[in-house]
């Protein structure tokens, strides 16, 4: 398979890993649209949201939350799905936009692979 974000969570491509469990890893967005520009993603691949398992799901929106207290944004990050082509999405693989526009965010890569 030939999915760029399937590289990224076996570590066969380069990213910068702030994140990552066994069943979600959240990297830097290679081309940030903000000052901080994660994606949260699953490792299981799917292309959209009705095809990700609940128990991903739930996980998904815990990571999300456990980065915004790592980061310290809670009052201050919008989370973004493209779901489909229609809506924007480019990278087959689910993934969730993770913005924000605060300075001084102290962003620790726990892994780097180049
Ligand atoms: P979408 O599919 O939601 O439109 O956007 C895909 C996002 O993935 C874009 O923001 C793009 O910059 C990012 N992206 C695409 N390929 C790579 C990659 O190989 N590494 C990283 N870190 N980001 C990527
Ligand atoms: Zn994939």
């Amino acid at each position: 398979m030939s999915c760029i974000f399937c590289k990224i969570a076996e570590h066969k491509a380069p990213a910068k890993i702030i994140f990552e469990d066994s069943d979600i890893i959240v990297f830097a967005d290679f081309n940030p649209r903000a000052i901080v520009h994660l994606l949260v993603t699953p490792k299981f691949h799917c292309s959209r949201i009705m095809d990700l398992p609940d128990n991903l799901t739930l996980k998904i929106f815990e990571t999300v939350r456990m980065i915004t207290k790592e980061l310290k944004l809670q009052d201050n990050f919008k989370l973004v799905l493209h779901n489909g082509a229609l809506a924007g999405q480019i990278v087959e693989h689910l993934h969730f936009h993770y913005l924000s526009n605060q300075p001084n965010v102290d962003v620790k890569f726990k892994t780097v692979i180049t």
